[in-house]
């Protein structure tokens, strides 16, 4: 054979080699023949090589007699891979049609852009199956040369669910979708879109938020079957999933309190120490396995029994849970130093539990009463010395400003500095200027009364008033004075600032989640001990019985609203809840200065010079001492 015909010979073989159908492979193995990973999706582009957790995850999801999968997870466990791998598999081996919905129309479009594009340029079968894709913008959905559509589409809108069909539906983050779309759930609504398959599949995953307002949380629980990735412990040879311990736990993963680099694994089994570096170990000896001993083996479920292992019956539905600990590429070090940084603020423990963790966080329902906190008060006055900075919340009433003047210290532990009232009609100019002086000047402190300390960010409600506020806040010119708004919706972030100021009013509005807020404000009154997150209040006249049962003037209470439970809170009769209110902005007012990088120095006005101090090193020598309970001292004596 000369070579002109050996050239065209092998022309042939691998035209004919694209069109021949392939022998019948699990997902992993399809994976492991075809796939590769972009620039775009990895730090590590070229030939995937799955972790072991990776597999089952894959052969799972894909089984074809196995409907339903929910998989609940932290972030950093290549779960973004995961779906994309899937797709491109329901769509060449098997000649499915898929539709994934993301949490909205953005996210779906970014999705196609980010994940879907460069997978078509990267992984050779799959630009096979898509010819003259090229640099064609891909928008909802995308038709492969097989007849299959792959779509893309927002899940938040009941629309997007309507006369499409496919046999398989993929959720990405469903737990950040609405649970109710008016016409049902989205889950609901995208197992309807697959009544018409042979064989109808419904993958859903989430990093969880909230407990009790989750369909992930939900699905799960009822899921026949639910698995965790169990290790074998290399001391005692018995299986255990990896679990979180925490600081100074007594088993999981755990580390010593203050010092995250001491990340490691203790056995509940033998109590045995494993360090970081067998990670990997106990990793690749790792399989998915249930409570009672059912676990996943090479496409089939199987549980030891007397007489050896048995083959069991395929759950319609399985749940499986994985976290950031598993990952060989996540140093658990990473993952304490987190939770360490974390301290006692509320909202990044939220974000450490559902993020790293990939666990629901628990809502606690809190009432708090008036009457302790008025007995803890304790001596002192002006700024103590451990104050770095000072915020202030503004309330705008009928015929007066309401103003929450607080200290804040290392781990956002607070002071209530002052309480003050500027009588005056709010429309007319005095009543700002006598505030603006106080905020501009500060308050004095309390070992040196010369020197005072100014705040450094103030926030005034603008839902009373609002014009004259804007007018206000637009004539100081918002270096230490801005203009909020609350926003009652549940799920609102605590404040947020816009980039830009309002077109009409030329100022702008920082948006603050007063829910939020009050679980914030609230968790923190809750606090026993003195450190991270505590709440001081003087003895003053400012802060008498009056203050604090306005302070806690209303309740948490759990109500239905479009259809899911959800917690608000609300006014007791009777009570005025503008000390509440100043509270929330006071510490909204404190969050915004974070923000801006202005909590880092700390500044003080000697003879109408202004004095800057770093931080840093009083703040790191304060973190490392474990805080002591200070006896608090008050009027009782008590
Ligand atoms: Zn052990």
């Amino acid at each position: 054979m000369d070579n002109s015909l050996a050239y065209l010979q092998a022309c042939l073989d691998r035209s004919l080699n694209a069109l021949r159908v392939e022998p019948p492979l699990r997902c992993s193995e399809w994976a492991a023949k075809h796939w590769l990973l972009s620039n775009e999706s990895s730090p590590q582009p070229g030939p995937f090589r799955a972790v072991p957790y990776q597999i089952g995850l894959l052969d799972i999801s894909a089984h074809d007699n196995i409907p339903t999968v929910v998989v609940q997870k932290s972030a950093r466990v290549g779960y973004t891979t995961i779906n994309t791998i899937l797709t491109a598999y329901f769509h060449i081996h098997k000649a499915r049609n898929t539709i994934t919905y993301n949490p909205n129309d953005e996210l779906a479009s970014e999705h196609m852009q980010a994940r879907i594009k460069p997978a078509v340029r990267d992984v050779p079968i799959l630009e096979r199956y898509t010819s003259g894709l090229g640099t064609r913008k891909v928008a909802k959905s995308l038709n492969l040369n097989n007849g299959t559509i792959l779509r893309s589409l927002g899940g938040a809108s009941a629309n997007n669910y309507r006369a499409k069909d496919a046999d398989v539906v993929i959720f990405d983050e469903l737990d950040a979708l609405p649970t109710n779309l008016g016409e049902g759930d989205p889950v609901y609504l995208g197992r309807m879109r697959t009544m018409a398959s042979p064989r109808p599949k419904l993958i859903m995953g989430t990093t969880p938020l909230i407990s009790g307002e989750s369909l992930v949380e939900s699905n799960m629980a009822s899921a026949d079957l639910r698995l965790t990735f169990k290790v074998l412990c290399p001391s005692c040879g018995s299986r255990e999933s990896i679990e979180w311990g925490g600081a100074d736990g007594v088993e999981g993963l755990v580390y010593e309190a203050g010092k995250p680099e001491t990340a490691s694994w203790i056995c509940p089994n033998c109590q045995s120490v494993h360090g970081y570096e067998y990670q990997r170990t106990l990793v690749q000896s790792g399989r998915w396995e249930s409570k009672e001993g059912t676990y996943w083996n090479n496409g089939e479920f199987l549980k030891a029994t007397d007489s050896g292992c048995e083959v069991q019956p395929l759950p319609r539905s399985v749940g499986l849970f994985i976290w950031s600990a598993y990952n060989p590429r996540q140093q658990w070090s990473e993952i304490c130093r987190v939770h360490h940084l974390s301290g006692n603020d509320r909202e990044k423990i939220q974000a450490f539990e559902n993020t790293w963790l990939g666990k629901f966080f628990k809502q606690e329902v809190i009432t708090i009463e008036p009457d302790p906190l008025y007995r803890r008060r304790e001596e002192y006055s002006g700024v103590p010395a451990d104050v770095l900075c000072i915020t202030a919340g503004i309330d705008v009433q009928k015929d007066r400003l309401e103003a929450h003047f607080v200290g804040w210290g290392v781990g956002a532990e607070s002071w209530s500095l002052a309480y003050r009232i500027y009588m005056g009609d709010p429309v007319r100019n005095e009543v700002w200027e006598d505030l603006y002086g106080d905020l501009e000047e500060g308050l004095p402190l309390e070992d040196d009364g010369a020197i005072t300390m100014p705040v450094i960010q103030a926030l005034v409600d603008s839902g009373y008033h609002t014009m004259e506020v804007y007018a206000q806040v637009r004539s100081y010119g918002e270096r230490i004075l801005m203009a909020c708004k609350g926003m009652s919706t549940i799920g609102s972030p605590l404040v947020s600032v816009p980039k830009l100021k309002d077109r009409e009013h030329r100022v702008r509005i920082v948006r603050v989640g007063v829910n939020n807020g009050k679980d914030s404000l609230y968790a923190r009154l809750a606090l026993a001990d003195v450190g991270s997150g505590y709440m001081h209040f003087p003895i003053d006249a400012e802060h008498d019985y009056e203050f604090f049962r306005q302070l806690t003037s209303e309740e948490k209470v759990k109500v239905k609203r479009g259809g899911r439970m959800v917690y608000t809170y609300e006014q007791i009769k009777g009570l005025s809840n503008e000390v509440l209110d100043t509270s929330v902005y006071a510490l909204a007012a404190f969050k915004v200065a974070e923000r801006k990088g202005r909590t880092k120095s700390r500044i003080t006005m000697e003879g109408g010079g202004r004095i800057k101090s770093r931080i840093g090193k009083r703040s790191s020598s304060n973190a490392d001492v474990v805080p002591v309970r200070k006896k608090s001292s008050n009027f009782l004596g008590l």
